[in-house]
């Protein structure tokens, strides 16, 4: 997307009146309507194998909520194109209808044989839809600032993170569970396993929380203290506005890094799959919590684990608040290895300090890189011929 583009789309005032809100909605229901549509007719290749069963069984309600989507978002297009007069009502509206010629094939579609790669389509709408559900309403009511807009600068780069994160949940899987997997079956066997796995599941449960945040939080503290690293991590800290949606910008070199460290406890001590399952549910819900533009403070929690207080604070930049606050779940982490930053007041000011990072979801992507890049071509480019 060109940065006219970009502008363009983001910081729109979603005022009454002007058919925007009405063609947004129908632009992101239509759009969301599609990929649902899509994963009817393609269920091997777009949708997660471990969610299949769940739409064999509950199929009817699916279908029925893939139908009332797209209705609900043509008649929104409708409204927004023919009263507003507004194009992108008329854009939702265009959408919608592929959406229902796709939707509608569905019923002859052929059930087509199981492919070993997928794509998630299916887990990209559906946590995309809970998501807005849950945090938009929230941020609504309880917005730490409530100036800032749903769609506020950086969220079509935000968007396009959450979507890459989610379709591509068996790559990223692939890329970090199988060398570990691999690698553990090589090894003498651990006589911890059989002692964490006679634990109840909720122990389990509490352990994963403990052990994991341990190594998470020295990952995190080296990105921020190892010029390299941190030029990954320094994408996700660019935000300069706190939201649900700002978890998602995270560079892919540090999503592997951190799937990667986050999974090695899990495997070695060998915690149960409901416990594992049980804390992903969890953390994965908690990480986007603490992120969140809401103003709640937990005054007896917020020692006990990290609220959007004690998170917002690791984003300031504000001096004194610069690389504190690592731990993604147990601020006593920091306590002990004395990088807390708790003052009284909220944090207010977000991004990163001295550094110009691109807007783009490519450019971010390619940033990291750049340093590296221009000493390769100082080193082995063709030298100018004089003139
Ligand atoms: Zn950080």
């Amino acid at each position: 997307m060109t940065d006219h583009l970009r502008a363009k789309f983001e910081n729109i005032e979603l005022n009454a009146g002007l058919g925007k809100i009405s063609a947004f909605i129908s632009l992101t229901l239509s759009l969301l309507c599609l990929f649902g549509a899509l994963c009817f007719l393609f269920p091997s290749v777009l949708t997660t194998p471990e969610l299949r069963p769940l739409y064999s069984k509950h199929y009817d309600l699916f279908y029925f909520s893939l139908m009332a989507g797209i209705t609900i978002s043509a008649g929104f297009g409708a409204f927004s194109a023919i009263v507003r007069q507004n194009r992108y009502g008329f854009y939702g509206l265009c959408l919608a209808l592929a959406a229902a010629i796709l939707g509608c094939g569905v019923i002859q579609a052929p059930v087509l044989p199981s492919v070993p790669f997928y794509a998630g389509f299916d887990y990209f709408v559906l946590t995309l839809v809970i998501l807005a559900l849950v945090f938009i309403p929230l941020e609504g009511f309880f917005a730490k600032n409530p100036q800032q807009k749903i769609l506020r600068s950086g969220w079509i780069t935000d968007i396009k993170y959450f979507m890459f994160s989610h379709i591509g949940i068996q790559l990223f899987s692939f890329l970090t569970v199988m060398p570990i997997q691999y690698w553990i079956t090589h090894l003498p066997s651990n006589p911890v396993v059989p002692w964490v796995q006679a634990q109840p599941i909720w122990l389990q449960f509490i352990e994963l929380l403990i052990v994991v945040d341990f190594t998470t939080y020295w990952l995190h503290r080296a990105m921020h203290e190892v010029n390299f690293l941190w030029r990954f991590h320094a994408i996700h800290h660019s935000t300069e506005h706190m939201d649900w949606l700002a978890s998602s910008r995270l560079h892919i070199v540090e999503v592997l890094m951190t799937r990667f460290i986050a999974t090695l406890p899990i495997f070695l001590l060998g915690f149960h799959t409901s416990a594992v399952f049980a804390y992903l549910i969890f953390i994965s819900f908690h990480a986007i919590f603490i992120h969140s533009n809401v103003r709640f403070r937990f005054p007896y929690l917020r020692w006990l684990i990290a609220t959007p207080e004690f998170h917002h604070w690791h984003h300031s930049s504000e001096k004194p608040a610069i690389d504190k606050n690592y731990a993604a779940f147990i601020p006593f982490y920091d306590v002990i290895f004395k990088t807390v930053y708790m003052p009284n007041h909220l944090a207010s000011i977000y991004g990163t300090v001295g550094y110009k990072i691109p807007n783009s979801f490519v450019k971010q992507f390619t940033w990291p890189f750049k340093k590296y890049m221009k000493r390769f071509k100082q080193r082995f480019g063709k030298p100018k011929e004089p003139s």
